[in-house]
């Protein structure tokens, strides 16, 4: 048993077994559109806190009846996180949702990784915003007997959920793609918001002009 420190939950410490036979793989799944410093960090914190082995960056599929204004196409969203995570070697990109394509339900995508991968237990990473949709998830009293949920504080949202989440402490960062897509419409900077490489594809690829 290893003990987690910086892992604030009621109990007043968390104890993770830790079974060598076993490998620990968070899962940072999202749009990415495009990938900022926020899920940057609160996935290394996160990795490193816990003692993952490594952390899946999962972008998920573009459903077809998406306005792809907004929501970038699959290629350009792997693109920007390829980059995003290339100097990270807890880091690696998953393409489980983008290749299933359709709706990314993570109840379907935690189901067929625990039959590719039965001897890995499954951490799936979100923010305050998602804790509080977690209800609204694609049977979630499903899901939650698979996977462990692991939150990240969001501001504007409280920690408040009926559901079991492992609350991990890592900065409130108040950054959203949101943010970054308006401020490169806006021509308004982005640097330091999102990792140089994904400034310079943006800028490249002239994405989120309009
Ligand atoms: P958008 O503004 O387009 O809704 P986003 O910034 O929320 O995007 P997503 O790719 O949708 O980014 O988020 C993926 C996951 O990361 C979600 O679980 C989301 O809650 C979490 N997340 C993103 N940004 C932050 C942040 N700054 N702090 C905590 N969690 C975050």
């Amino acid at each position: 048993l290893k003990k987690v420190h910086g892992v604030s939950e009621s109990k007043p410490s968390v104890l993770v077994v830790e079974d060598k036979q076993r490998q620990q793989v968070g899962i940072m799944g999202g749009t990415f559109n495009p990938p900022h410093l926020g899920h940057l960090i609160m996935a290394e914190q996160v990795g490193t806190q816990l003692g993952l082995d490594k952390v899946l960056f999962m972008p998920d599929a573009t459903p077809p009846h998406v306005d792809t204004k907004k929501t970038l196409p699959a290629k350009h969203r792997v693109e920007m996180v390829k980059r995003a995570i290339a100097d990270n070697p807890l880091f690696e990109l998953s393409m489980a949702e983008i290749e299933r394509g359709g709706v990314s339900y993570t109840y379907d995508t935690i189901v067929a990784l625990k039959k590719q991968y039965p001897n890995t237990d499954f951490y799936f990473i979100i923010g305050g915003d998602m804790v509080d949709y977690l209800p609204t998830w694609h049977r979630i009293d499903d899901l939650v007997q698979l996977v462990q949920f692991v939150g990240i504080q969001r501001t504007g949202y409280s920690r408040d959920t009926p559901y079991p989440v492992l609350w991990v402490d890592a900065p409130l960062v108040d950054i959203s793609s949101t943010q970054i897509r308006n401020k490169v419409q806006q021509s308004c900077s982005i640097r330091y918001l999102v990792p140089t490489k994904v400034a310079d594809y943006i800028e490249e690829e002239g994405l989120y002009r309009e």
